[in-house]
């Protein structure tokens, strides 16, 4: 309540007495919005006809038109008709490495950061570490890179890279020197080591999240601390959820145990149905979003697809997996476990920022309703973040991270794919900049 009646009065102040036209420069202010601020007790989800002020990297107030004045030699920008939300989250994402791999051109790292941007993505949690990547958050965190706010999980715990307990502890104390937010379990390791990984994470106060190794199981990983759990996979495998129905007590047990855990779930639904082969293949080759990755990424995607998959993965089989997935997210959000918006971009078919256009349809179809899907992307992930910034909501205070979308997304969803501005950490860009940026980069990935 504090910070918001300093900001207020900022704005007062500037509106009012203030000539020097430096000090005002720095405004921008949204005018004439609506406003679904996401804000957790707001009774009424959308403010109509609002101010929105953004003063640096951060809203500084929000008022009813006419209530406060805007600060002379702001940027305005009209949103009559129009609604303000926060910036989405991909909370399953991946950031390409700094050099040229298998004739994957230096410039895809870039495109990826600035596609995420173009889908109103403003914040990733990247799921795997590369050794630049902790210079790479802080170039687009001082404002040298462009890109969303990244938040990091370190080279990966798996078999290969740790096969004793020591060696466990001892990666979780370079990962956490190393400045890593978060360590990347994938599958392979041993309950032993996982359990030392696990203490050693607690005692340091680091997060560790992922996958779910066979040894270790659901349940153990939840009750050892896991942060998240992504794709649902380890869900399934402990109900053998591959080839047959499972029964809806066996998903709400792990539903109910995930919730008291308070564990949070990035279910990563389209990805998943591309993997298991439950996906229409026609349909995915004509993601018409294809054309903004490089003809290697998109030749790649396309091999998997001719790959003779497992017999698990075909058939019946797939599409019983696909629908115990379905099952298993509806449940836990009845039984309201904190889902996160995640697509695990760039992979398979998940091109960044864009692909959260192939993941909300899924979400939808579990029983979420679009303020629900937005939450997920938005709210839910400035929870997650609590410790390290305020984001995710429409507030002053709050990282002026904002989507400026036409139309009203808890009516039409399909609003989010395609905002009129993207605002990340203050810095704006309009619907014709990321058309310009986004058919340059489909000149540049054509395929000869
Ligand atoms: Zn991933």
């Amino acid at each position: 309540m504090t910070i918001l009646r300093v900001f207020i009065m900022a704005a007062i102040l500037v509106g009012v007495g203030c000539t020097s036209a430096k000090a005002d420069s720095d405004w921008i202010v949204f005018e004439n919005v609506n406003v679904l601020t996401m804000a957790e007790g707001s009774g009424h989800p959308i403010r109509e006809n609002q101010l929105v002020f953004v003063q640096g990297d951060r809203i500084a107030a929000i008022a009813p038109v006419g209530m406060l004045s805007i600060p002379e030699g702001a940027r305005r920008i009209d949103g009559r008709g129009m609604y303000l939300l926060p910036g989405l989250a991909e909370m399953h994402g991946h950031v390409p490495p700094l050099q040229s791999f298998q004739g994957v051109p230096e410039r895809y790292l870039d495109d990826v950061l600035f596609l995420y941007l173009a889908g109103g993505v403003t914040t990733v949690r990247g799921m795997l570490g590369h050794p630049h990547q902790l210079q790479l958050k802080q170039d687009i965190a001082d404002g040298t890179r462009i890109g969303p706010t990244l938040y990091l999980a370190g080279p990966s715990f798996n078999g290969n890279t740790v096969t004793s307990p020591i060696q466990a502890r001892e990666r979780v104390r370079l990962h956490q020197q190393e400045g890593w937010d978060l360590l990347k379990i994938h599958p392979g390791l041993s309950l032993r080591d996982f359990e030392a990984l696990a203490d050693e994470a607690r005692t340091r106060e680091i997060d560790f999240a992922g996958h779910v190794p066979s040894e270790v199981g659901i349940h153990h990983a939840i009750i050892l601390g896991t942060r998240t759990i992504d794709h649902l996979d380890g869900y399934m495998a402990a109900v053998n959820g591959f080839e047959e129905p499972v029964s809806d007590d066996k998903l709400r047990e792990l539903a109910q145990f995930t919730r008291a855990h308070g564990v949070g779930v990035v279910p990563t639904m389209a990805l998943w149905e591309t993997i298991i082969g439950a996906g229409d293949k026609d349909e995915l080759l004509d993601f018409d979003e294809l054309k903004y990755v490089p003809s290697q990424v998109r030749q790649g995607w396309k091999n998997f697809l001719a790959e003779p998959r497992s017999q698990y993965y075909t058939g019946d089989s797939a599409r019983i997996h696909a629908e115990n997935r379905r099952r298993l997210l509806a449940i836990m959000h009845e039984e309201g476990v904190e889902i996160l918006l995640g697509t695990d971009a760039p992979q398979l078919f998940s091109v960044p920022g864009l692909s959260m256009r192939r993941e909300i349809p899924h979400m939808l179809a579990a029983g979420m309703s679009p303020f629900d899907v937005i939450y997920s992307g938005t709210v839910a992930v400035g929870r997650y973040f609590a410790d390290v910034d305020d984001f995710g909501q429409v507030m002053p205070g709050q990282r002026a991270d904002l989507i400026l979308v036409s139309e009203n997304p808890l009516i039409n969803i399909d609003t989010l794919y395609s905002p009129e501005w993207v605002m990340v950490r203050g810095e704006l860009w309009s619907r014709a900049q990321i058309q310009e940026k986004l058919a340059e980069i489909e000149q540049a990935y054509q395929a000869h």
